[in-house]
C-alpha cells in the first residue's frame, strides 16, 4: 500500500472475480459466461471501417447504441443509459444517486460486488437476511428508510422475486429508489423493463455478459425514466465520457438488433439447465431451482470445496463461495451440451471415487 492511499480506501474489499487460469483449457463454468459465441451479425459489424474509425472518439452520447436497444426494448432512447457492463452501469447508479452515509439495503445472500460499491462509495449498508429457502420476502422491504438493490434472478441461488412483488414495493414506497439489476433476466422471461418507464423511483439494470455471449465487450445498460437517465448522463460526463469505445458499440449495436439469435441461444441455455438439473437431482444432489444461466447445488458424499477442486483437476472450473452460508454449495453455470454432458461425466466419477473410498474404510473398520 502506498503512502498516497486515501484513509477510507485502506480496508476496502475489492470484488474477486472468477479465476481465469491459462495453465490449460478449461472447461469454463466459474463467472456464468458462455462458449458460444457472439450473434453472427457482431463478426460482420466488427470491419475495417470500424477498425479505421478507431482514429476518433466515440459518440459520447451513445446515441445509435441507445436508439438500438430503446427499439428493441420499447422505450424511448431518453429512458436508456448505456455503459461499460452492467458493473459499471450500477456504480454510475450509485455516484450519481448516494451519497456518504446514505442507507442502503439488498439481501445477505446476494451478488458480492454490492457489497464492494457499498464500501466504496461509503454506503450504509443494511443486508437483509433471505429464508432458509433462500428465498427473498418483499414484506421484508416494505418499510425500509433507504434504497434497495436486488438481483432479479438472484446470483449465486438463481431464485427470483416476482415483478408484481416488485411493482408493489416502488408503488408502496415512491421516495424510495428500487435498483433492479436484471443481469439473468433473460433466462427467467420476467422482466421490469416495462416498469421501469412507468415509476420513477425504478431502475432497472442489463448486460450483455450473459445472454448475448459477450463479457468480454463488457456491455451494460440501465432503463428508467428520462429524469434518472438524465442525472447518470450527467454525471458520466463529469467522469468518463467515452465509456464505450467505438468497436465495442458497434458490437453492441449488432447483437441487440439480433433478436433471434438472443432466443435462440437462451431457449439452449434454458433446456440445458432443466436437463442438468434433472441428471444431478438424479444422482443425489440438492439444487435450488433456477431461473438462471447456472445452478446452485450440493450433495451430501463431497465437500462442494473439495469438489470444485476436483472438478478442476479435471479442467473444469465452477465456483465455490467461502462465505459461511454459502459454503455448503457449488454454483455451476450452463454451458453447452458436450460441456455439461463432460461436467456429469466428471461428478459421475468423482462420487464413485468416494463411494469407493468410503466403502473400503467401511471394510477396514468391520
Ligand atoms: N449483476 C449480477 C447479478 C452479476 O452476477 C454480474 C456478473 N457477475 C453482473 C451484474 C456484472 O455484469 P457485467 O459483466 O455486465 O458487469
Amino acid at each position: 500500500m502506498s503512502i498516497f492511499l486515501v484513509d477510507e480506501y485502506k480496508d476496502m474489499e475489492p470484488y474477486v472475480p472468477g479465476e481465469q487460469p491459462k495453465d490449460k483449457p478449461y472447461i469454463k463454468l466459474n463467472a456464468n459466461e458462455t462458449s458460444m459465441p457472439p450473434s453472427p451479425k457482431v463478426f460482420e459489424a466488427i470491419s475495417k471501417s470500424e477498425i479505421w474509425n478507431m482514429s476518433y472518439y466515440s459518440d459520447p452520447h451513445c446515441h445509435e447504441f441507445r436508439r438500438a436497444v430503446a427499439e428493441i426494448y420499447h422505450v424511448k432512447e431518453e429512458e436508456v443509459f448505456v455503459g461499460n457492463g452492467a458493473d459499471e452501469v450500477l456504480s454510475f447508479v450509485l455516484m450519481s444517486f448516494f451519497r456518504r452515509g446514505m442507507k442502503i439495503y439488498f439481501p445477505d445472500i446476494t451478488y458480492g460486488f454490492y457489497r464492494t460499491y457499498a464500501k466504496t462509495y461509503g454506503l450504509d449498508m443494511e443486508e437483509i437476511p433471505v429464508k432458509d429457502d433462500f428465498s427473498i420476502d418483499i414484506n421484508d422491504y416494505m418499510e425500509l428508510d433507504g434504497d434497495i438493490i436486488f438481483a432479479n434472478p438472484n446470483n449465486p441461488t438463481g431464485l427470483t422475486i416476482p415483478t408484481a412483488d416488485i411493482e408493489r414495493l416502488v408503488k408502496r414506497n415512491p421516495n424510495r429508489m428500487v435498483i433492479v439489476d436484471e443481469a439473468y433476466a433473460d433466462y427467467s422471461g420476467e422482466t421490469c423493463l416495462p416498469l421501469a418507464v412507468k415509476y420513477p423511483n425504478l431502475v432497472v439494470v442489463r448486460t450483455f455478459s450473459k445472454s448475448r455471449n459477450m463479457a468480454g465487450a463488457h456491455i451494460g445498460f440501465a432503463v428508467s425514466s428520462r429524469d434518472i437517465i438524465e442525472d447518470m448522463n450527467k454525471i458520466k460526463f463529469s467522469f468518463n465520457p467515452f465509456n464505450l469505445n467505438s468497436v465495442t458499440m458497434a458490437a453492441g449495436i449488432a447483437a441487440v438488433k439480433d433478436v433471434d439469435y438472443l432466443h435462440n441461444c437462451v431457449t439452449r441455455i434454458v433446456k440445458n439447465r432443466e436437463n442438468f438439473q434433472k441428471e444431478l437431482e438424479s444422482i443425489g444432489f440438492h439444487v435450488i431451482p433456477s431461473k438462471a444461466n447456472f445452478v446452485f447445488c450440493y450433495h451430501d458424499a463431497i465437500d462442494s470445496g473439495i469438489l470444485c477442486e476436483k472438478l478442476k483437476e479435471e479442467g473444469i472450473l465452477t465456483r465455490h463461495f467461502a462465505d459461511e452460508k454459502l459454503t455448503k454449495y457449488l454454483r455451476i453455470t450452463i454451458g453447452t451440451e458436450q460441456e455439461m454432458d463432460v461436467v456429469l461425466i466428471a461428478i459421475r466419477e468423482i462420487l464413485d471415487e468416494v463411494r469407493q473410498k468410503q466403502s473400503v474404510k467401511e471394510k477396514k473398520a468391520c
